[in-house]
This record gives structure tokens, sequence and C-alpha cells, in this order.
């Protein structure tokens, strides 16, 4: 079927969920959800767009990491990494759907139907991020505490920036989207899916079997896939800063409304993006570009409206 509506893939950043200085109860982030999903209803509701959702999930998972860590005090055992993912992507998939269902309703479309799809994201087995993790997951630890710890169970841990100890996984490199075929399915009968939440539950393949593998892909690189996968026009990245600046923070910063791919992979090479936080959403948008993609966005949520109109955030083009 040929697409009517211009297709757009928007990864929501951490403050679609959580505001920094919250603690993170249900009512907290239901609240900001609710507030995510009338800029996601504003767009459905236009008409003009087709909308995949995708999502990060740090403060979640790193929330069940925790519980697991403290239910097995009670003789529970604790799930590995790739459940917590699986757990989260419901947790917060939940209370998007509840949530764009209460926008959609009313803005008088209550037939337009809503579903989370659990994500796994395939990895290689052979990325070299399995042999140097770098990616700081769950709670803070003693330096005493986090090197028992790594002794027990094998973890790799790491001083954060001074902050404490952290165990440290890898951060691979997503390959392709697993439920693919059943995201596309999905779109040609017009639900808008919610897919490959915090990067995708990542898994590796084993003699023909789909494995979950202790690692975490960035969201933004994963998003970036799921629109490749679904024959995406616009990948929209939202965040809590309108967009990319050079000299970020220091004498000489420039907001950026229009960059090249051409100029975004030198200020990439200039280390111009933070590692982890700005320079994967830059990669990403020079990858949907460099595979063919019409548009790749960087811009607050609060302005998702009016950067998908232009009048917002920064654009990577051609
Ligand atoms: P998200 O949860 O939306 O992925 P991140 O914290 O990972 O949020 O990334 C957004 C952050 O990137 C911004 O809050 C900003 O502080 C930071 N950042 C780092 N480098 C830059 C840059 N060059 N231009 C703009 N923002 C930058
Ligand atoms: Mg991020």
């Amino acid at each position: 079927m040929p697409k009517t509506k211009t297709r757009v893939v928007v990864a929501l950043g951490g403050n679609a969920i959580l505001q920094k200085g919250q603690k993170g109860t249900y009512e907290e982030q239901l609240a900001n959800v609710r507030r995510t999903a009338e800029h996601m209803g504003k767009m459905i509701l236009s008409g003009k767009y087709q909308v995949v959702i995708t999502h990060g999930n740090g403060p979640q998972v790193g929330a069940i990491l925790l519980q697991n860590d403290a239910g097995q005090r009670y003789g529970i055992p604790a799930m590995p990494m790739d459940v917590c993912g699986a757990e989260s992507q419901g947790l917060i998939g939940y209370m998007i759907q509840q949530c764009l269902r209460e926008v959609l309703v009313e803005g008088g479309r209550p037939d337009i139907p809503i579903a989370t799809v659990v994500t796994q994201v395939i990895v290689s087995k052979d990325d070299p991020a399995f042999k140097n993790p770098t990616k700081p997951v769950g709670p803070f630890y003693s330096e005493e505490e986090a090197k028992k710890l790594a002794k027990e169970r094998g973890w790799i841990v790491i001083d954060d920036a001074g902050r404490g100890w952290r165990r440290v996984v890898p951060s691979p490199d997503p390959k392709d989207i697993a439920e693919k075929e059943a995201i596309r399915q999905l779109l040609e009968a017009h639900v808008v899916p919610i897919a490959s939440g915090g990067g995708g539950i990542p898994v590796i393949e084993k003699d023909g079997k789909l494995v979950g593998v202790e690692a975490v892909i960035d969201k933004d690189l994963a998003g970036e896939k799921l629109a490749e996968a679904v024959d995406a026009d616009v990948l929209m990245m939202l965040t809590d800063v309108d967009g990319v600046a050079i000299n970020y923070g220091k004498p000489g910063e420039r907001w950026l409304r229009r960059v090249t791919v051409e100029d975004a992979k030198r200020y990439l090479q200039e280390g111009q993006f933070a590692v982890g936080s700005m320079e994967p959403k830059v990669r990403a948008a020079v990858r949907f570009m460099e595979w063919g993609g019409k548009r790749a966005i960087i811009a607050s949520l609060d302005h998702a409206t009016d950067a998908i109109e232009g009048r917002a955030g920064a654009e990577i083009v051609r």
C-alpha cells in the first residue's frame, strides 16, 4: 500500500517521562507522559503524520535493576538485564498507551489503535563494544562494594566521573530490529506502534536463535534502525534542548538550525557533541540521511510540532 501520510519515527528523550530532580513516582511519570502524549497527539490528530514512537528508559531500567537487587534479600532471583529492559518497555509503553489514548479520545479519534511492541534489537556478537564496556548502569556504589560485586558477579566497574562507582556494560551498535515485520504490519493497519523502547532488548543470533545479552543499546541509534525498518520519511529526536550547538557550554557557543551531513561528520570528528548524549543523536541523523531518509530533526519536546513544520529545532540536511 502506498503511504499517504508522512511517516515519522519520534525518539523521546528521558525528559519525556521523568524531569530532572523528580523522584520517579508513578504519578510523576504519568503526568510527564500525559504532556508528552499531547505533543504526539497533536501530530497524529493533524492527519498529516503517521507516527511511530520510541523512547529512552535509563531511570526506569535503573530502578528495575535496583528492585531486582533488593528482592534477592527475600529469596527472589534477580532477572538478567535483558529481561529488565523488557520490563521497562512494558512499563513505559503502558503509560504512553494510556495517555495517548486519552488525548486521541479527547480529540475525537477513539478509533486510532495504539500498541506497544516488546522489541528485540539484534547486535553483532563480534561488536568491539563487548571488549570495552563503557555504559554506566544501575546504582552508585562505594569503591569497596563495587569491587566486591565485580568479583562476585563478574561485573566491570568504574569510577563514574568522581560521583561514585558503577557497573559498566557494553553499548553495541544496533544492526536490525527483530520485530520489524510486526511493526510494519501494525503501520499498514493504521496502528500507532510504540517500539524499540530503551534502545531495544539487545540480542545476538546464536544457532538460529535470539539470545539476550547484558548490554545497552543507545536509543537514538536504535531509533534510526527502526526508522529504516519502517521506511520512515522523518526521524525526529526530541530532547531537553532545542537543537545542536557547536562549542556547547563554551565561549563561542553557536546553535545550529541546519547542518549538512558533511559538516555534521566533521563536528562529530572534532568531538563537538558529548558522547552518550548529543553524539549518538547527530550520528543517528547522519546515518538516516545517508540511508535515504527525507528529514532528520533534533529538537526539544516542547517544540515538537513546530520542529516538524520546520519552525524549530535543528535539521541535518544533505
Ligand atoms: P535524551 O534523554 O533526550 O537522550 P541526553 O541527555 O542524552 O538526553 O542528550 C541531550 C543533552 O545533550 C542536552 O541536555 C545537552 O546538555 C547535551 N549536549 C551535549 N553536547 C551538546 C551539543 N553540542 N549541543 C547541544 N546539546 C548538547
Ligand atoms: Mg540520551
